[in-house]
Order: C-alpha cells, then sequence, then structure tokens
C-alpha cells in the first residue's frame, strides 16, 4: 500500500497512520524523494482505507499488490519522465538514443564519437571509464581522469553523459561529471551501492542482472526509489541461457513486460543483448518495435580497434544507418 503524503507532513501525521496500522501487523517505511512523499505499509491484511483516508495531510492511497511498491504501474496513471536538463529527457515519448564505445580510450576516440553523435543529432553518450572486466589483465578503464576529460569536451559540445558507476566509493567523485549512473549488471544485487544511489539526485538506469529475473530487475530499482531517488530507467541487456550461439540472450519478453508492471522507462541494449556486432541492428529494431522507450549501443570510429568488446560494436556507417532505421521506426509506431 502507497500512501501519498502532502509536501511538508508533520511526523505526528505518520505517528497515526502507524498506530492505525500496526496493529493490522503493518510495516510501516517512510519515503522522502525528491518529488513526493510516501508511507509504504507492508501487510497482508485487507481492511477499510477510509480508517485513514480522512486523515490530514494525506494526498491519497493506493493498494498495490505486487510486492515492490513505488516502481509498480499500478498506482501512477503517467509515465515517467527522466529529465536530463536542457531539454533532454527520457521517456517522454520520444524514442531515446544512447550510443558511444564500450570504454572511454581517450581524447581522439570521445571527439570522434562526439562528431559521430551530433551529426545524428544524439546528445547522450554512452562509455565507461570503471570496466568490470572478467579478466583482471583486461583493460579496466580511464577512471575518474578519464570522466573528468569526458565531461569537459562532452559539456563544450552538449552532449549528455552515461556511465557506470562500479561502487560506493565511487559516487562522489564522479557526481559533478555524469548526467546518469549506470549500475551493470554484475551490480543489480549491489543493495549497497543501489541504497546509496537513493540518496543521489542523479538519474540511475540500472541493468538487468547476468542471470537476473524481470522481477529481480524490479526490486532492485524499488531500492533506489525507496532511497529517496526516483529518476529511474531499466535496462534489458540479455541474459545468460544455455544458448551458446550469441553472448547473451536479449530476453525481447522483457520490454512488453516491464512496460506493463512499471511506469519507468524501458531501455533496451542490443549490443550487449546478442554481443554479435552484425545483429546489433536487428535486436535494436525488435527492442524499439516491442514498445522500449530507447536504446544504448555501443559504436566506435575503429571497432576491430576497440579497447573491449569489439565484437559487437558498430563503426559509424553501421551506427548511422540503424539510427536512419530506428527513425523511419519510430514514425511507423
Ligand atoms: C557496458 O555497458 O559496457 C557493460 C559492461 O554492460 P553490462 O553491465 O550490461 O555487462
Ligand atoms: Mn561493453
Amino acid at each position: 500500500m502507497i500512501i501519498q503524503l502532502e509536501n511538508g507532513t508533520d511526523e505526528r501525521l505518520i505517528q497515526k497512520v502507524e498506530e492505525k496500522l500496526s496493529p493490522l501487523k503493518y510495516e510501516v517505511t517512510h519515503v522522502k524523494t525528491q518529488f513526493g512523499d510516501y508511507l509504504i505499509g507492508m501487510g497482508k491484511k485487507q481492511f477499510d482505507i477510509r480508517g485513514i483516508g480522512h486523515l490530514e495531510g494525506i494526498k491519497d492511497i493506493h493498494i498495490v499488490s505486487d510486492d515492490y511498491q513505488l516502481v509498480s504501474s499500478k498506482w501512477k496513471v503517467s509515465n515517467t519522465v527522466v529529465h536530463l536538463g536542457d531539454d533532454v529527457a527520457i521517456g517522454c515519448g520520444n524514442f531515446s538514443m544512447m550510443a558511444g564505445p564500450c570504454s572511454i580510450e581517450g581524447e581522439e576516440n570521445i571527439m570522434d564519437t562526439i562528431n559521430f553523435l551530433k551529426a545524428n543529432n544524439i546528445n547522450i553518450m554512452r562509455g565507461g571509464v570503471y570496466k568490470p572486466r572478467s579478466s583482471p589483465y583486461s583493460f579496466r578503464g580511464l577512471g575518474i581522469e578519464g570522466l573528468k576529460l569526458w565531461h569537459k569536451m562532452a559539456k563544450e559540445n552538449e552532449i549528455k553523459i552515461i556511465t557506470e558507476v562500479m561502487q560506493v566509493s565511487q559516487i562522489e567523485a564522479m557526481y559533478d561529471y555524469v548526467d546518469i549512473f549506470q549500475v551493470g549488471a554484475r551490480n543489480t544485487q549491489n543493495f549497497n551501492l543501489l541504497d546509496e544511489l537513493g540518496k543521489q539526485d542523479k538519474p540511475v538506469m540500472i541493468k538487468r542482472g547476468i542471470s537476473g529475473t524481470i522481477n529481480e530487475l524490479l526490486h532492485s530499482a524499488e531500492y533506489i526509489f525507496s532511497g529517496g531517488n526516483e529518476r529511474l530507467l531499466l535496462c534489458e541487456r540479455g541474459i545468460r541461457t544455455y544458448e551458446e550461439a550469441s553472448r547473451n540472450t536479449f530476453d525481447i519478453n522483457a520490454i512488453p513486460i516491464l512496460k506493463q508492471k512499471t511506469h519507468l522507462p524501458i531501455i533496451a541494449d542490443p549490443s550487449h543483448g546478442i554481443g554479435i556486432r552484425d545483429h546489433v541492428d536487428a535486436i535494436a529494431m525488435a527492442a524499439a518495435a516491442a514498445g522500449a522507450d530507447g536504446v544504448i549501443f555501443e559504436t566506435h570510429c575503429r571497432p576491430e580497434e576497440a579497447f573491449s568488446d569489439r565484437q559487437q560494436t558498430l563503426d559509424f556507417a553501421e551506427a548511422g544507418r540503424l539510427i536512419n532505421k530506428l527513425n523511419r521506426l519510430k514514425e511507423v509506431i
């Protein structure tokens, strides 16, 4: 159950609600986000909400049957739009595109990508400066100095930055230089990281865990929302299955299912979703047709020289063709 409170509600109201609900064995949690004030009541007993609905300071009450609450679409009529500033928004009905290299590699790589994005009217650039790599001997990213350089160049060119944060200790240093924090598939259930991102007033895109279920992804989002941060995006990036012909199995089912279950924008990552350069465009198109609010994909001036994920990275010609196809598909949809 979600009880929406009027802004500035004082403790006495919260106590009154608790007094009414605790005899019914409801656990009550107070959630204060950048946009709202809520009491989440978790319990099983049915009761007449009129018993508390009349209390001054209560805006609305919603009975949500899901075990996640605030991210559920069962209480929020309109879909969430995540604003990044400068008229850039995700989830507002415009299909969003984010693109860039797997890893940020240096000045030339940043500039090449920015030029490509600008030529194609894309204003969000992806790239990792902290890279979760299966082998400790692989390139692990340029770190905070790389992010600062990227930020300077991106800002000069009105490009927004989405990049992965791998641990709590990185958040503070990264904060001023990112527009969207990305939680990687290996960290979807790093609850300490999720708790800490809940305290930030910056958008967060949470990727689905490598072997994670849709339900687990929604619960991870609930961690951040209930921690105080409503500015969330969810990302389907493929899951591990028994199939060996592709890096991951992009779960197309997840797109309409998530669209139904949550009011948060859903982003598709076809690059990691299939992991095969030749087929990234097919998966991106499928995800758009299935109702995704946007895509994030890997592109590089010379994919064969990319520091990571070469096998799934589009060159700029391929990426340009995909962007055109997505734009045309957008019109049809
Ligand atoms: C990435 O986006 O480069 C990345 C490492 O993704 P994932 O966490 O989905 O593997
Ligand atoms: Mn990658």
